[in-house]
């Protein structure tokens, strides 16, 4: 058989409010190569969101039996609520050659980097902490005490920067995506992932 390369999982991750799901629709929208996981979450539908579209929306029940079923790559419990990763689709998509980015926060990309340490961590950062602030005050979605709980949450996210492959700033959306997917060609060609492809590799006719 040929040589087949894996697909990446890319693991897209920050503090609450910096833009995580911008960015990712924002990639989304431009058609790129990365199929996105959605997670389970036990947290209510906010107006707008629909099961299967933005999360799979479990009772706390259904998410502990997930747990216990083996069914999740990581998970975490996040200002009051579950949120976790389906481990089949993430599996079958990269061994079928394809690239998956996970959204998620830090905890759950710590888990998967003792699980997965192969996988690219992209940290995400805010020009600074007032601005990611301003960013969730804007969101509009939070209650005063959800919203301060959040920037405690915020400030020890940013501590951990120190553990994944790169930081990108997102100062503007599309800047952001342009430097993920540089991020992510050059990754495709790290001589580690291709070495197995050039050897004995004559060619159909070599002479
Ligand atoms: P929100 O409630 O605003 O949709 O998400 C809250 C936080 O949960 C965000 O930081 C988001 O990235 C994170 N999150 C979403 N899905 C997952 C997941 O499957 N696992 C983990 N660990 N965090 C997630």
């Amino acid at each position: 058989m040929g040589f087949k390369e894996k697909g990446l999982l890319v693991v897209l991750s920050g503090p609450s409010g910096v833009g995580k799901g911008t960015v990712c629709k924002a990639l989304r929208a431009r058609g790129t190569s990365l199929h996105y996981s959605i997670s389970v979450t036990t947290r209510k539908p906010r107006e707008g969101e629909s099961d299967g579209v933005q999360y799979f929306f479990r009772t706390r029940e259904q998410f502990q039996q997930m747990i216990r079923d083996g069914e999740l790559l990581e998970w975490a419990e996040y200002v009051g609520n579950y949120y976790g990763t389906p481990v089949d689709y993430v599996r079958k998509t990269v061994e079928d050659g394809r690239d998956v980015i996970l959204e998620i926060e830090v905890q759950g990309a710590l888990q998967i980097k003792k699980k997965f340490p192969q996988a690219l961590f992209i940290f995400l950062a805010p020009p600074n902490l007032h601005e990611l602030k301003k960013r969730i005050i804007g969101r509009g979605t939070e209650t005063a005490d959800l919203i301060e709980s959040r920037m405690t949450v915020a400030r020890s996210e940013m501590e951990l920067m120190e553990n994944y492959d790169y930081v990108v700033e997102n100062d503007e959306v599309e800047k952001a995506c342009d430097r993920i997917e540089s991020i992510v060609l050059a990754e495709h060609c790290r001589v580690d992932r291709l070495i197995e492809k050039y050897k004995n590799n004559e060619g159909a006719d070599s002479l």
